[in-house]
């Protein structure tokens, strides 16, 4: 909010007036979003609301933006709701946040109405189209913004499990903010396409926070089309300078490229090697689509890791697109402090070929999760760093690589520990496999047995029989697939993450 307020307040005429966001609907500037901010603050009663989580229910837009920096305005924190989640979960959300507002779009009322009849009077319901006509809100003070107090209460995945309240501070956001500026150079030129949803740390603060806090100007779509990417990429202005997204949004876009006439292509090319980033996080990037994105667009990919809990941790190089390596997430980035850990917690960074927990440190992680004090005191060290659940190596040039969560991407067979991300890697090499989840299913004779559920190329067929001699030649033996599923599609979230536990019913299990 400060940074909002501070360029809409810019006595640089130009830089209040310019676009921080534009949508559908059309341009805003700072000075727009400072003022919408305060219309929202106006309607939460223009009242100190220190650290207390107030639910936003918008979908993808610059009224999304108003609204979250109108809860900052008003000292709220921000519980993000998707238009994507169920009714159950939008439930479990707002109880368990303890949230007393909710500020909604009202073509989403329906999504909460069956909550909101259960609460009754306990949550209190702001319409967002009333809000806007409110007209005298310019003039009160803003409330006093201590930098330790809640700002986002943002619910992780839940991919292993149920997802979990991480609690952010205004301090923790703006120290994951400063990092990506330095780490990846953004200035107020930049002018970010963005297309992830707005409930994610991904959306919300590596991208949006980013963009804003650089003065810089973020288009937003109302969601992720990738036939309206290309067409704002080729046929709109040529100033986009960054793009981010998932692996499964730049799949998706590679084949929507495929089916495009020659000369089509060739235009995408030279409009998207214009850009300066293109960013992948959130789940693994598959070596293949970081070299067909390069083979088509000129682009190498930026890859970086982070979580809910700790924002941005590694990152490819901004600088040096040769420096950047398909598979690879990169080093710490500014500020951040990352070890590997083996599993008496030695510290194993510096041990070549060593695998180990990833544990973080710095001023960007989190607070708390939300209700779970013994739970957030469990996940910390005793001497203070973040054990992140995934598995990862490092190499000698410090470049670090994610195996994948202890939990459910590490399989135990026959006495190895397995990455199943390294065997997806290797299966989505293959030509007729278009994507892969891999996982590992009881076996009396090995512990764990790798089983692997694929996705085929049109018009391919694959058995295991076929399958085992390809993976002979590239990998060891007790990591060759020992069953084999063909699925028409794989359980991806809406971040693209799989959901390993539904892939192992595939199995049975
Ligand atoms: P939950 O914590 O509820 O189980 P989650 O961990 O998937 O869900 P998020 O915080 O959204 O929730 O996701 C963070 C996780 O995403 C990381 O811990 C890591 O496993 C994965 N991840 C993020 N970036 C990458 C990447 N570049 N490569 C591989 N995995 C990644
Ligand atoms: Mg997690």
């Amino acid at each position: 909010f400060s940074a909002a307020k501070k360029h809409a307040q810019s006595p640089d005429p130009v830089v209040a007036a310019k676009s921080a966001i534009v949508d559908e609907a059309g341009s805003h500037s700072y000075v727009d979003l400072l003022r919408d901010a305060r219309k929202v603050r106006a309607a939460l009663g223009n009242r100190d609301h220190r650290g207390a989580s107030i639910g936003m229910l918008m979908p993808n837009s610059y009224e999304y933006a108003a609204v979250q920096w109108g809860i900052w305005a008003a000292g709220g924190a921000v519980l993000p709701l998707s238009p994507m989640h169920p009714e159950r979960e939008l439930e479990y959300f707002i109880t368990d946040s303890e949230a007393r507002f909710l500020i909604c779009h009202p073509t989403l009322l329906a999504n909460v109405q069956p909550v909101l009849s259960k609460l009754g009077s306990s949550l209190q319901v702001i319409m967002s189209d009333s809000i806007m006509e409110i007209t005298s809100a310019d003039s009160t003070d803003d409330v006093v913004i201590d930098e330790n107090q809640s700002a986002l209460l943002i619910y992780t995945s839940g991919t292993t499990g149920k997802p979990k309240g991480v609690v952010h501070t205004h301090a923790t956001i703006a120290a994951q903010v400063r990092a990506l500026h330095t780490a990846w150079g953004w200035t107020s030129s930049d002018r970010l396409l963005h297309v992830l949803p707005l409930h994610h740390i991904h959306g919300i603060v590596v991208a949006l926070c980013s963009a804003l806090w650089a003065g810089a100007t973020a288009e937003i779509a109302a969601k992720f089309d990738r036939s309206r990417v290309w067409s704002r990429i080729i046929d709109g202005p040529q100033d986009i300078s960054i793009f981010m997204g998932v692996p499964a949004m730049y799949s998706r876009l590679l084949g929507a490229l495929g089916d495009m006439p020659l000369e089509r292509q060739h235009a995408a090319r030279a409009a998207m090697s214009r850009l300066r980033l293109t960013v992948s996080g959130s789940a693994a990037l598959p070596a293949s689509v970081f070299k067909q994105w390069h083979q088509a667009t000129g682009q190498v990919m930026l890859e970086r890791y982070g979580m809910s809990e700790i924002g941005m941790a590694l990152s490819n190089d901004a600088a040096h697109p040769a420096a950047r390596r398909a598979g690879s997430v990169g080093k710490p980035l500014p500020s951040v402090q990352v070890r590997l850990a083996d599993a008496d917690g030695a510290d194993v960074t510096d041990v070549p070929g060593a695998s180990g927990m990833i544990q973080v440190k710095g001023p960007s992680v989190f607070k708390e999760y939300y209700g779970l004090l013994e739970k957030t005191a469990k996940e910390f060290t005793s001497d203070g760093w973040f054990i992140t659940g995934d598995i990862g190596t490092r190499d000698e040039e410090g470049m670090y690589r994610i195996m994948g969560r202890e939990s459910v991407d590490i399989i135990k067979s026959g006495g190895f520990k397995l990455s199943a991300l390294e065997i997806e890697r290797e299966l989505l090499d293959h030509p007729s496999i278009v994507d892969a989840a891999v996982v590992g299913i009881p076996s009396e004779e090995w512990g764990e047995a790798v089983a692997a559920a694929v996705i085929l190329r049109a018009g391919t067929l694959l058995a295991l029989d076929d399958l085992k001699p390809w993976c002979h030649k590239r990998m060891a033996r007790y990591k060759i697939p020992k069953q084999l599923h063909v699925v028409d599609g794989l359980p991806r979230n809406l971040m693209g993450k799989l959901d390993k536990s539904a892939v192992k019913a595939f199995f049975g299990n």
